[in-house]
């Protein structure tokens, strides 16, 4: 088995350390050359590119694979698996960590110090996330690690799924058809689905207007899954009191958007999966799956 690192996949960690971290296991690995893929059984890559037609197995680094043209894989016979199912962790403490802020006022604080300031809050901003409740959009391993760890600080969890099967750690499930029942009461509303033609655009002017004033929105998920221009007015307008943004529409966040200045807006720049073994999570999928295809195994992650 020859795996093919691309180089795309700096975007998340060095090439070469994935290349080491699968050579450690007995798997061949070297840096994608596109005049050597009739030498790949393998290529694991962050985009696609017009050159993968000619490998057996794409193997993509992030859960969402909307870039991926996986239709056409399908019926061209390359095998397509993605990277989901390792976000859990680092998705549900950048959550944690956005939430923790609103309520302790830390990125205030934070703000304050780049100035040199000594400046309180005032007296009714402070609150507690103990007792609040979260609405966690989407209960796959994003939703569920975000549902884990708000529900180990004390707060009331519910989620929304296109099933009402229940959850661990999901105090009650909505069907997706009762989405605006599940965020009316909510604190915070916590954004973890793909991005599929169902969901482009789920949150727009009217769930605004359905939540609380005093609600934010976390958007981890990715930008198409926010009408960005409504969330922009929401916010502007006291409709909202905040929100925590991973992913943006288009991204990068262009210099001109109002959210850059917004003080109850984080910015982070698609990093709330960033984590210094991002390439042995990775890589242990990758040996997983090598090791299903030589026992003749049906493939982990398999989209296509
Ligand atoms: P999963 O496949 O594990 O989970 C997605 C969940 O969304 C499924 O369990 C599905 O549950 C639910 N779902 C699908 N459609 C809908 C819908 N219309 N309404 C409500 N729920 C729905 O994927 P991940 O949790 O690993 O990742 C989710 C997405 O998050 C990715 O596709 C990616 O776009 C994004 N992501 C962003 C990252 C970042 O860096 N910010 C990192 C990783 C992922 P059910 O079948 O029960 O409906």
């Amino acid at each position: 088995m020859h795996a093919a690192v691309h180089d795309s996949v700096s975007v998340v960690f060095e090439p070469d350390l994935l290349c080491s971290y699968l050579r450690e296991r007995d798997i061949e690995a070297s840096r994608f050359d596109s005049s050597r893929t009739d030498e790949y059984d393998l290529v694991v890559s962050f985009h696609p590119d017009e050159t993968f037609f000619d490998v057996p197995w794409v193997h993509g680094v992030r859960a969402g694979y909307d870039e991926f043209p996986v239709e056409r894989y399908a019926e061209e016979g390359v095998t397509f698996t993605n990277s989901t199912g390792i976000h859990g962790t680092t998705i549900g403490e950048t959550v944690a960590g956005m939430m923790l802020s609103f309520a302790r006022r830390l990125h205030v604080y934070r703000d304050h110090q780049g100035r040199g300031e000594w400046a309180r809050e005032p007296y009714e901003a402070p609150f507690t996330l103990d007792g609040e409740r979260l609405c966690v959009v989407g209960l796959g391993t994003l939703g569920q690690g975000i549902a884990r760890r708000a529900a180990g600080l004390g707060m009331e969890v519910v989620g929304v799924r296109r099933s009402t099967d229940p959850v661990p750690g999901v105090d009650r499930v909505y069907h997706t058809e009762d989405l605006h029942d599940a965020i009316a009461d909510a604190r915070f509303v916590a954004l973890a689905v793909p991005l599929t033609e169902a969901t482009e655009g789920l949150f727009g002017p009217e769930e605004f207007d359905g939540m609380r004033e005093d609600a934010y929105l976390l958007n981890v998920a990715r930008g198409g899954v926010v009408e960005q221009d409504a969330l922009v007015s929401a916010l502007e307008s006291g409709a909202l009191a905040g929100a925590g943004l991973d992913v943006f529409d288009p991204e990068p966040l262009p210099e001109s958007s109002p959210l850059w200045g917004m003080e109850e807006v984080i910015v982070t720049p698609h990093v709330g999966a960033m984590t210094n073994r991002y390439h042995a999570d990775v890589g242990d999928l990758v040996v997983e799956n090598v090791e299903r295809t030589e026992r003749e195994e049906e493939l982990v992650n398999r989209i296509v």
